[in-house]
């Protein structure tokens, strides 16, 4: 007999939560990443192969997507409600969104690669 349900031994939801914090989908410990945004062939402490990845361009898709939904109404009503000199819209607005994507851009790459590692994608296939 054959089993219906086959039990998940890479789930999303945890897979997802290591890949936000930049962590080994596989074990949680190893730092997914050499410097910013560079993933590691494998994770140092488990050795979970990570050179699989295909994150491609969706880390910036998704950071843009974000950044410019909450920025673009918040330059609107900061604009109309204070009425600031140009210079210091300009000032303001720039460092919040270069902060926010600097911040939003590795989360978001670590999200990909858990994503594909816990789906099987690309290389990622078993053996
Ligand atoms: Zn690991």
């Amino acid at each position: 007999m054959t089993q219906a349900i086959q039990e998940d031994d890479r789930p999303l939801k945890p897979a997802l939560k290591r890949g936000w914090r930049q962590r080994c989908p596989n074990c949680g410990v190893g730092p997914m990443m050499k410097g910013f945004l560079k993933v590691r062939d494998e994770c140092p402490v488990c050795k979970e192969a990570l050179h699989h990845h295909r994150a491609d361009d969706g880390p910036a898709y998704l950071t843009i997507l974000v950044v410019g939904h909450l920025m673009a109404p918040l330059i609107v009503w900061f604009f109309v409600e204070f009425r600031p000199e140009p210079m210091v819209m300009i000032s303001v607005f720039t460092v919040g969104c270069v902060a926010l994507s600097l911040f939003l851009l590795p989360r978001f790459k670590g999200a990909i690669v858990a994503i594909q590692w816990s789906k099987y994608m690309h290389g990622f296939r078993k053996a």
